[in-house]
Formats: C-alpha cells, structure tokens, sequence
C-alpha cells in the first residue's frame, strides 16, 4: 500500500504561517492546482483561486488551461476569479529576454508580475496571506518562485506569501492521480510562445512530432 496515493494519505491539518484563515491561491492550471487545492479545502482554509496568467499563448491554450481550473473550482465550490489576459503588457516586461532559457531570467519576470497582480488582488480585498501552485510542478525552481511570491508580497504592510513545500510527502505524485481521476487537459508546455518555440524544437531535434493543442488529456487520449 502506497500511503501517499490520493486514495490512502490521511491529509495533516495544514497550518498557515500567522494562523490565517484564508488564503489568495494564484494558480497557473488544473493540475498543479487540484493537490494544493485539495490539501487546502482539507484542512478548511478557506480560498480563492486568483487566475492571472497572461503569459500563456495563445489565446487558445489560456481558454483551455483556465476552463479546466475553473471546471474544478466549481466542483469543490472554490470561488474563482478570472483575472485580466493583459498578454501586452506581458510581452512588454519580457522584452530582450526572449532566448533565456526556461528557469532563467525571463521566468523571474513571468512569475513576478503574475505574484504583483495577485498581491495587489490580496491587498485590495482582504486578503493577508497569498501563495501559488506553481511550485508544485518539478520542472519549476520552488526557491525562484518563493523569491518572487515574497518579493511581491512585501509591496504591501499586511500580504505575506506562503512558501509552503506542496511536493513533499507524496504531493507531486498526488497531483499527477488527481489529474487522471478529473481527465484534465495534459499541456506539454510551460505556457508562453518562448517555451511553445523551445520545446517544439527540443521535439523536432528528438525525432518527435510538433505539439498539437487540446488532444492530450490525463488518463487518455481525446479521440481524434
Ligand atoms: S517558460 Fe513559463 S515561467 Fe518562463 S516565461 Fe515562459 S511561461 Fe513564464
């Protein structure tokens, strides 16, 4: 018996860092969101889901990924808040940084200005305590993202960001079962054009077709 699968893991009561009761979770998609989501909703936090990802390209993906995030929002009755797609704005920070490879510095960018919409959201609203699923994901740098999250919340007296670990004790494992059990949409890249653009062609020099958009689901293929 696996005591970390979804089916046998007694989730802990989660403790916030000042005792807070509720938490702004920007989330990036239904994958990386359903564990924290789900150890959070167990442990009767209470959340928002704050989907600000104007990063993802094209529009198509960026429907896909928040309709599916939101799909699970409202089956646990998680309130969700479908933030701008300012996408300009975000090709405006990124600019000169469009060849860093994946991890670098144009990621720092990317998460920065998406954790300031959520902490200007958290302050605006009430919130005191904001965090990410980003950092659940093993292709991300959890210590970029916590600079980032914190270096975000401290624009503001009363937000702080939860650096909590969600991989650990089984959560990354957890999140790939609980994607397969909600058939979420399976994206096969980061979000922006510059990761569609990289793995396209770490794709083509490995022999393997161009990714196609909205075939790959979680536990199955989509017919074609
Ligand atoms: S690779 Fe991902 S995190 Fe990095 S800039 Fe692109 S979308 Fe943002």
């Amino acid at each position: 018996m696996n005591p970390y699968s979804v089916d046998n893991y007694q989730r802990p009561l989660l403790e916030t860092p000042d005792g807070e009761d509720k938490v702004l979770m920007h989330s990036c998609c239904a994958p990386c969101a359903a564990e924290v989501m789900e150890a959070v909703h167990a442990s009767g936090i209470k959340q928002t889901v704050f989907f600000y990802n104007p990063n993802i390209h094209p529009i198509e993906e960026y429907e896909i990924r928040k309709n599916e995030n939101k799909r699970f929002c409202d089956k646990l009755g998680i309130e969700f808040i479908d933030a701008d797609y300012d996408k300009d704005n975000w090709f405006e920070r990124i600019k000169g940084l469009e060849d860093e490879p994946e991890r670098g510095a144009r990621c720092t960018v990317c998460f920065d200005m998406r954790f300031e919409r959520t902490a200007l959201y958290a302050a605006e609203n009430n919130f005191d305590l904001i965090t990410s699923t980003l950092g659940i994901s093993r292709w991300k740098n959890m210590e970029q993202i916590n600079d980032c999250g914190v270096r975000a919340a401290n624009r503001y007296d009363d937000v702080r960001y939860w650096t909590f670990n969600w991989r650990k004790k089984g959560g990354a494992q957890r999140m790939i079962e609980i994607s397969k059990r909600e058939e979420f949409y399976q994206q096969e890249y980061c979000g922006c054009v510059y990761s569609l653009r990289d793995t396209n062609r770490w794709r083509q020099e490995n022999g393997r077709d161009r990714i196609k958009r909205n075939i790959k689901f979680y536990g199955h293929d989509k017919p074609e």
